[in-house]
């Protein structure tokens, strides 16, 4: 193997593999980002050999070791945001101002669990037997397997490893296939940040091999996990097998209910953000947009026109406000659900043709269908896509109801200035996450995070509620 090709991390040494990958700059694909090293199955289970040989010593690592060493980590990734954010743009395909926001959100998240490293706090309670106290505490998980998509390349290994590292446990992280660069540049600064060798190791590769080999390998004690259904189904299935614990965080459809007292400035502004930034390539993307009947008309030629101004370009041209699909299969993929849309009698007003810009690349006009039913395909499945659907409704209460009935539960908003339907609605939307007057895209670092129905399963993500995930109790009697 080149010496070029970005190797795999296992027990604090860059170890080559025989197979790689090239990773391809979806805004021009005559630009190869780098080729990186795929893990065999052996290497999965090294890297997880690795862990549980360092977990004794991080587990019991004094708390402001592995304080400095997140928030480095976190000032590290603030710093290079810019080229780093340029670096996630290049593989992935959203916005350079979204790659660098990115990156910094990441930081965010290893500067926040730091200080969470100082407030592992327990309980103390009474004991029904006279003479005896108890304390409750939270002890780390283990070896954790961590899991990511491609769409936020630096922020959910970041959301993941640093609660992880925070609560004492050592990770196998394996990434997206399709995007390892951000993995690969976040997993070198980690590499120099004074963590212990094997506490965090790094698998590129496939699902099929690398995921595979840390489901069926007894040394992980738990898999946190950011994907497909599909995916994520298949990770439950084998972990019940062997009582692993898991978190899932999968797909969306997520409505956005626009209502008859809306501003239609903010309703416009906030359907356009959730539906297509980030090429719609968001979990949290609005992709159902349920509008009353007296804005209804109003809104489609707003949002119309709204879309005639967005450039769609490379990734890394300042103006763009829209980067390129991230791959072939997910841009046929967007196409088959235009042509499905058509045929179940939806109207394409606007946009889902494929562009042609200076370089070859998988450009796509974003897509507004207007007429569309809640039953419809395209209003069911997660497309993944800058796609989105105007369902009308006859008034707030059938509004709601159609934003409830879907397979899906992660992120729901409203646009309204009525503050009875705005608590009415944030009390009965059936999702994680519900937004007023804001996309449904676009959530903190330092609170919880996840959805219900079909788009979670296991505890929350972020904020302290991580550590529900990241840590197991125990129960302590005593006789002094
Ligand atoms: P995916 O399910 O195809 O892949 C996710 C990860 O799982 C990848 O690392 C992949 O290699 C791995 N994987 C695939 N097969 C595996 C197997 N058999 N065993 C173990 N691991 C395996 O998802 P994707 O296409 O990368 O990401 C898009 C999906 O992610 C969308 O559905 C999107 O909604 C979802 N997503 C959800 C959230 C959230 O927080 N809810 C956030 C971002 C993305």
């Amino acid at each position: 193997m080149s010496s070029e090709i970005h190797a795999n991390y296992i027990a604090g040494e860059w170890t080559p593999a025989t197979d790689a990958h090239q990773n391809i700059n979806p805004s021009n694909l005559s630009d190869v980002v780098g080729e990186y090293a795929r893990a065999s199955a052996e290497q999965a289970r090294a890297a997880v050999a690795a862990a549980r040989a360092a977990f004794p010593g991080w587990s019991r690592s004094p708390l402001e070791e592995r304080l400095e060493v997140l928030d480095g980590i976190g000032a590290e990734l603030t710093a290079r945001r810019e080229e780093l954010g340029r670096l996630l743009s290049r593989e992935e395909g959203k916005t350079l101002a979204e790659g660098v926001a990115e990156v910094g959100r990441a930081g965010r998240f290893f500067r926040y669990y730091a200080q969470e490293v100082l407030r592992q706090m327990g309980d103390t309670a009474e004991s029904v037997r006279p003479g005896v106290e108890v304390a409750v505490w939270r002890e780390p998980l283990g070896v954790v397997g961590i899991i990511t998509p491609w769409n936020f390349p630096t922020a959910i290994p970041a959301w993941k490893i640093a609660p992880a590292l925070a609560y004492g446990n050592c990770v196998v992280f394996k990434p997206a296939d399709l995007v390892p660069a951000s993995a690969w540049a976040l997993t070198e600064i980690i590499s120099r940040s004074g963590l212990p060798p094997g506490v965090l190791n790094l698998v590129m590769g496939r699902g099929s091999v690398v995921g595979e080999a840390l489901l069926g390998d007894e040394g992980v004690d738990a898999v946190t996990f950011t994907g497909s259904v599909e995916t994520g189904g298949h990770i439950a299935r084998t972990a019940a097998q062997r009582m692993m614990r898991v978190q899932l965080e999968m797909g969306g459809k997520n409505p956005l209910v626009v209502l008859d007292d809306a501003d239609l400035e903010t309703a416009v502004s906030c359907a356009v953000n959730g539906a297509y930034f980030s090429t719609g390539q968001r979990c949290t993307a609005s992709s159902r947009l349920i509008v009353t009947e007296g804005v209804h008309d109003r809104f489609v030629e707003a949002m119309v026109e709204r879309m005639e101004t967005l450039r769609v370009d490379d990734a890394l041209k300042p103006d763009t406000h829209i980067g390129p699909v991230v791959d072939q299969s997910q841009l046929e993929r967007n196409q088959s659900y235009l042509e499905i849309g058509v045929q179940e009698g939806a109207r394409l007003v606007h946009g889902g043709q494929r562009l042609n810009r200076e370089t070859e690349g998988y450009y796509m006009a974003p897509a507004l269908f207007t007429e569309t039913r809640n039953e419809m395909r395209i209003n069911r499945e997660e497309i993944f896509g800058p796609v989105a659907a105007v369902i009308r409704a006859r008034g707030y209460e059938e509004a709601l109801a159609i934003a409830n009935d879907t397979p899906f539960g992660l992120t729901a908003g409203i646009i309204t200035r009525s503050l009875e339907h705005a608590s009415h609605f944030k009390r009965s939307a059936q999702a994680g996450v519900v937004m007023v007057n804001l996309p449904t895209a676009g959530t903190d670092y330092h609170v919880p995070f996840g959805g219900r129905k079909a788009s979670s399963y296991g505890p929350r993500e972020q904020g302290r509620y991580a550590r529900e995930f990241f840590t197991i109790v125990k129960t302590a009697y005593t006789r002094p």
